[in-house]
C-alpha cells in the first residue's frame, strides 16, 4: 500500500463516515470533516465556493453497506443471545435496533449495487422472526407492526432498484455511444409537488428516500421523453403503475411513472418530441402526477431538477458495484 493510497483510503473512510452520520441532512459532500479544529487557527466557516455541478461523478453513501452492517451486528447479537438464556428485553432491544438501523438506511440514496443487501435484509428478518416464533420468544407487542413497516421500506428499495436494470427486467439497450446527454423537462409545464431526497412517505407517514421528483399535472397531459433514446421498459410495474424507462445512452436512463396511457412499447426508439404516455394516477399514487427519475451509469439516482438542461457526460464510474451497472456502461 503506497502512502498515496492509504491517504485516499483514509479520506474515503472519513467522507463515508460523514455521509453516514448525516443521513438526515444529505449535504454536498465536499465540506471538510470538522472533527477537531486545529489549536491556533479558529475553525473557519466554510467559505469555499461551491464546485461546478459534477452531478454524475458524485457517489454519496448508499443503503447497501449500512444494511449489511446492521444485519451483521443483529446476527452477532442473536448468536450471543442464544448462548445464554436471554431475557425478553434483550430480544426486543436487538430487534428494535436492527429495525431502526434498516429504516435509517432506507433514507439514503440507493444505487444498483444495493439490491443484494435489500434482499438479504428481507430474508434475514423473515428467517429470524420465524425462529423466534417457533421458540415462543416473548417479543415487543408492537414488533409486528414495526417489522411490517421496515419490510415495506425494504421492498420499496428493491422496487426502485429493479427500475434501473435488474437483470432480466429491462429490455436490452442498444450500444449507443453519446458524447453527452441533455435532459429536457418531460412536461411542458411543471409544478414540483414532492422533491428528490428523504421525505415523509404520503402512505405510511414514515421517512423514506424519494428517488425522483413528483410533478403535479392534469390527468391526460402528455409526457415527453426527456431526450432521444430507446424504450427499455413500457408496462405495469407494481407501485409505479404504468411505467416507462428510456435509455439515452452512456448509462443515462429516465423513468416516468403513474401514467394513465402508454403510447410506446419496449424497444421503440424515441426522440425528445415523442409523447411516451399521459399523466395519470396508476399504482401507488395519491393523485394525478408524474414521478420522474434519472439514473446514471453507476446505477445512482440523480436529482432530476439538478440535472435538467445540464449536459451529462457519461463518465465511466469504476466502482464495479454490480454486474448490471457495468454492463450498461459504454465507452
Ligand atoms: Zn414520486
Amino acid at each position: 500500500v503506497t502512502p498515496r493510497n492509504s491517504i485516499s483510503a483514509l479520506l474515503l473512510l472519513t467522507l463515508f463516515a460523514v455521509g453516514c452520520a448525516g443521513s438526515q441532512q444529505v449535504t454536498s459532500s465536499d465540506a471538510p470533516p470538522t472533527t477537531e479544529a486545529p489549536p491556533e487557527t479558529p475553525a473557519p466557516v466554510v467559505t469555499a465556493p461551491l464546485p461546478p455541478p459534477t452531478v454524475v461523478a458524485e457517489v454519496p453513501a448508499s443503503p447497501g453497506p449500512e444494511i449489511d452492517r446492521a444485519l451483521r451486528s443483529f446476527l452477532a447479537t442473536r448468536v450471543a443471545l442464544r448462548a445464554a438464556p436471554p431475557t425478553a428485553r434483550q430480544h426486543g432491544e436487538a430487534w428494535l435496533d436492527v429495525l431502526y438501523r434498516l429504516d435509517d438506511a432506507c433514507l439514503l440514496q440507493p444505487v444498483a449495487g444495493d439490491l443484494g443487501a435489500f434482499v438479504r435484509a428481507r430474508a434475514t428478518l423473515e428467517v429470524e422472526l420465524e425462529h423466534d416464533r417457533r421458540r415462543r420468544v416473548a417479543l415487543p407487542p408492537d414488533l409486528d407492526e414495526r417489522l411490517k413497516e421496515t419490510l415495506a421500506a425494504v421492498d420499496e428499495g428493491v422496487d426502485a432498484l429493479q427500475l434501473i436494470g435488474a437483470p432480466g427486467f429491462l429490455g436490452p439497450a442498444p450500444e449507443r455511444t453519446v458524447a453527452s446527454v441533455v435532459l429536457r423537462r418531460p412536461l411542458p409545464t411543471m409544478a414540483v409537488t414532492s422533491p428528490f431526497g428523504p421525505r415523509t412517505d404520503p402512505f405510511s407517514g414514515h421517512q423514506r428516500f424519494h428517488a425522483g421528483v413528483d410533478l403535479g399535472a392534469k390527468e391526460g397531459s402528455m409526457v415527453f421523453a426527456a431526450a432521444p433514446g430507446t424504450v427499455v421498459f413500457a408496462g405495469w410495474q407494481g407501485g409505479f403503475g404504468r411505467h416507462v424507462v428510456v435509455d439515452h445512452g452512456g448509462g443515462i436512463r429516465t423513468s416516468y411513472s403513474h401514467l394513465q396511457d402508454l403510447f410506446v412499447h419496449t424497444g421503440q426508439v424515441v426522440d425528445g418530441e415523442d409523447a411516451l404516455g399521459s399523466v395519470g394516477n396508476t399504482g401507488r399514487s395519491t393523485g394525478s402526477h408524474l414521478h420522474f427519475a434519472v439514473t446514471n451509469a453507476a446505477g445512482s439516482f440523480l436529482d432530476p431538477l439538478v440535472v435538467l438542461d445540464v449536459p451529462l457526460t457519461p463518465t465511466p464510474v469504476v466502482k464495479a458495484a454490480s454486474a448490471s451497472a457495468s454492463k450498461s456502461m459504454k465507452r
